[in-house]
């Protein structure tokens, strides 16, 4: 397998650090943009920028072979103020790189070098340097700018440090990985009134009540057991007195669910239960369904392929073929429902070690060990995929 030199690794560590001391927030992350499109222009990378707000395509060809393949990284930052006391802290407070994404464009900046310079293959080479994974859906931002139009893939792979796996352990997952989230806000509209005088009104605090109870029903009664889903009500709002009928109560409601059918099942029941349930009191509800991210499914056939690249060139102990489901949501789920790919996860240290913390802590770091085998894996997988036919 290609191996960084140490110049290199040091070279990839040190722009990590500097990515992770100027974190920017979705759709900001100008400075990380401008230093990602530099460098892949440096190397000889033809590359597009603007591309859904701060997003950056680097494409690089090699020989005469029509095939086609992407790679993607997230670039921003989250609202969180860093208590790491690493000497490559953030500079901008309140902001800091949580997730790991200095590390991912890192990892990917690294191979792009590395492919630059040595890489054997043929066909074309798209890296996509990503905004806004933190919930603003820069993946569907790049895809409405064209990103699969302009620069077609034939297959996709993401990385994803996770703490509490071993440093550097390759985690793959063949089908859904990931869950879908969704939101809702529920309106109940009635007829306000006099605490003693209930008849003259339609009391939307009790026909919350019973849509609260109703929606408990959602995952014990209709999704099917062995299905994972949850439905929570965060929050409710209504009324000020104790001697007044409200005439308006808020349910703010949150959704996940593993497997797409599940998704749209539990979406069209909690329309169904809560006109019905508003009509069974009278009172007339409106809900306004936000989709969020998507089920992250692995394409199976292209995890396949990722998972032997990795078996090939690394210690079997270092290589997980089927990783456990993760409740968290990732956009790349999107780019997933239009090209076929997959999504690893790589060991950020095992628990009690070093780069244990969980992403979204403020004492979180991604860990600078992994800059040598991610990016080891990336050239892997293009030189394998793209394999120069003799
Ligand atoms: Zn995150
Ligand atoms: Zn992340």
């Amino acid at each position: 397998m290609d191996r960084l030199s140490d110049a290199a690794v040091e070279q990839f560590i040190a722009v990590r650090r500097d990515i992770h001391r100027h974190p920017e927030l979705a759709f900001s992350e100008r400075r990380t943009a401008a230093l990602v499109a530099a460098q892949l222009g440096a190397w000889g990378y033809e590359v597009t920028t603007g591309l859904g707000g701060t997003g950056v395509v680097g494409q690089l060809k090699r020989g005469s072979s029509a095939r086609t393949l992407g790679l993607r990284a997230d670039m921003d930052a989250l609202p969180i103020a860093e208590a790491t006391g690493a000497a490559w802290a953030s500079c901008e407070h309140g902001v800091m790189h949580a997730c790991g994404h200095d590390g991912h464009t890192a990892m990917l900046l690294a191979a792009a070098h590395h492919l630059a310079q040595h890489g054997r293959f043929d066909g074309t080479l798209n890296l996509i340097f990503q905004p806004a994974e933190e919930g603003g859906g820069g993946a569907l931002r790049m895809m409405e700018d064209g990103l699969f139009q302009r620069f077609p893939c034939e297959a996709i792979f993401a990385m994803h440090n996770m703490p509490g796996i071993p440093q550097g352990q390759l985690v793959f997952r063949s089908g859904p990985a990931m869950a879908s989230s969704d939101y809702a806000t529920v309106t109940l509209h009635g007829h306000g009134g006099h605490g003693a005088m209930p008849h003259k009104a339609t009391d939307v605090v009790v026909a919350a009540a019973s849509l609260v109870m109703a929606l408990q029903t959602v995952v014990s009664r209709h999704v099917d057991p062995l299905q994972p889903a949850v439905v929570t009500v965060g929050a409710i709002h209504a009324g000020e007195a104790n001697n007044v009928i409200p005439a308006e109560a808020r349910l703010e409601i949150s959704v996940r669910t593993l497997a797409p059918q599940v998704r749209r099942s539990v979406e069209q029941r909690i329309r169904e239960l809560v006109q019905l349930q508003a009509q069974s009191f009278g009172v007339r509800a409106e809900i306004a369904w936000r989709a969020g991210y998507a089920v992250l499914v692995n394409d199976s056939a292209q995890t396949a392929r990722a998972l032997a690249v990795a078996q090939k060139h690394f210690p079997a102990e270092q290589v997980n073929p089927q990783g456990p489901m993760v409740s968290g949501s990732e956009d790349f789920a999107f780019m997933l429902e239009r090209v076929p790919g997959s999504y690893l996860f790589i060991g950020n240290g095992a628990d009690g070690e070093p780069g244990a913390c969980m992403v979204h802590n403020p004492a979180y770091d991604f860990n600078d060990l992994n800059i040598a085998p991610g990016a080891a894996y990336w050239v892997a997988l293009v030189q394998d995929l793209l394999s120069p036919t003799p």
